[in-house]
């Protein structure tokens, strides 16, 4: 056997990384990978220099530092009405990709189907064909992404292990409604099926609409595991911190891989979330914060031939280009870096091959004067 035989022979370098390092590059205004351009609260930054300065600087407990769980538990509590036990259902980790990455490893086994819907947020398939799983893809469908239940009951059957799903949506923003929720829980009504609740961009939900979290509804809850991130919620993406969350019959699965996963992650940044998150302004003020900044974007191209329907979610939205080009938006994102100085994603990277649809994805979690600089741009095109 060859000694370098890959376990991913289909899998090259992700796209934030190829597209962030051409942005680079060529000096590109970068709306690619999602992250702020902005400084965390000055107050979080305080409370992690006082901890490190206080002496957190060796092993956290494995599940994590009790007090940030607990305070985990009552946020979960106040915003979607489910208990989760601090000592057994609330693990802390190394962003939401290592829960995800987790979640994957503990319950896919060789042969399991898992659907995920597409577009889908590039980790989750590599980790399932990793532990030998089969991906199962149900495709979004139209300009609107919409859900097609009846499309994903049918691909529903005694393999499948797992369904991961993700709201607020990374790439297309869009979020599911209550009755997307309900319709879910009716079809894994009954059955075994895990299910893997990506939940990163909880609190960036805009226009008055609610987060419908998989905690709020009871059948749905009893079989999944729910991964968040501080990264996303606290513009700290580079710190990596996140957390699961699970009843407790799974969270002891969990647990099995995360202690020889990372066994447990920063110290002194748990110390400081845990004083931080007793202040929900905090999160709750961030649907209104990227809403402005969502306004401020789109209303700076309204006059750009780019066709525009406003994201409900996230810090990404996406521009619609077939009055522009024919080209592929892979072909099409990299001549706006090379010709134009702008950098945005490719969605066809989170797509079926059958995808040829003409979107880019902008990340909008910018200062205005960069906003200012790619709506500039966008108008000239
Ligand atoms: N899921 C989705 C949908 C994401 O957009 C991201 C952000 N990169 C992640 C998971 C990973 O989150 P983290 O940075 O906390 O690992
Ligand atoms: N979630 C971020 C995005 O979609 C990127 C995270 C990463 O680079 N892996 O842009």
């Amino acid at each position: 056997m060859n000694i370098t035989e890959s376990k991913l022979p289909n899998i090259g370098t992700t796209i934030f990384t190829t597209i962030g390092q051409l942005a680079n590059a060529h000096n590109a205004v970068n709306l690619s990978q999602g992250f702020p351009n902005f400084e965390p609260d000055a107050r979080l930054l305080e409370l992690v220099d006082l901890a490190f300065k206080k002496g957190y600087n060796q092993y956290a407990p494995m599940q994590g530092v009790f007090a940030l769980r607990e305070i985990i538990s009552e946020k979960i509590e106040q915003l979607y009405g489910r208990y989760y036990h601090p000592e057994s259902e609330i693990i802390v980790t190394a962003g939401a990709t290592q829960a995800i990455f987790t979640t994957i490893s503990a319950f896919v086994h060789p042969g399991d189907e898992v659907v995920i819907i597409k577009p889908a947020y590039d980790s989750y398939e590599p980790a399932i064909e990793l532990f030998g799983g089969k991906v199962v893809p149900v495709d979004l469908e139209g300009a609107a992404f919409e859900m097609n239940w009846a499309k994903f009951k049918s691909v529903i059957g005694p393999k499948t292990k797992m369904v991961v799903i993700n709201t607020p949506h990374n790439p297309t923003g869009a979020i599911w409604s209550e009755s997307d929720m309900l319709q879910l829980q009716e079809i894994l009504k009954g059955s075994n099926i895990l299910l893997l609740s990506d939940e990163v961009y909880e609190h960036i939900v805009f226009d008055e609409k609610k987060h419908e979290s998989a905690a709020k509804y009871a059948d749905l809850a009893s079989r999944s595991i729910i991964c968040s991130s501080f990264g996303k919620t606290f513009h700290v993406t580079g710190w990596k911190m996140g957390y699961c969350v699970a009843p407790k019959s799974l969270m002891q699965e969990f647990q099995k891989v995360h202690q020889f996963n990372v066994f447990s992650v920063n110290h002194a940044i748990q110390i400081a979330l845990s004083e931080y998150l007793k202040h929900p302004e905090h999160y709750l003020s961030l649907g209104n914060f990227y809403q402005q900044k969502r306004d401020y974007f789109l209303n700076a191209i309204k006059g750009s031939r780019f066709r525009i329907a406003p994201t409900a979610g996230t810090y990404f939205q996406l521009l619609e280009y077939s009055d522009i080009t024919e080209e592929k938006d892979m072909d099409f994102a990299k001549r706006l870096i090379l010709e134009h100085k702008l950098a945005s994603i490719p969605i066809s990277v989170f797509c079926g091959a059958n995808y040829d649809q003409k979107f880019l994805r902008f990340c909008f979690a910018k200062t205005e004067n960069i906003l200012d600089q790619a709506a500039g741009i966008l108008n000239s095109i």
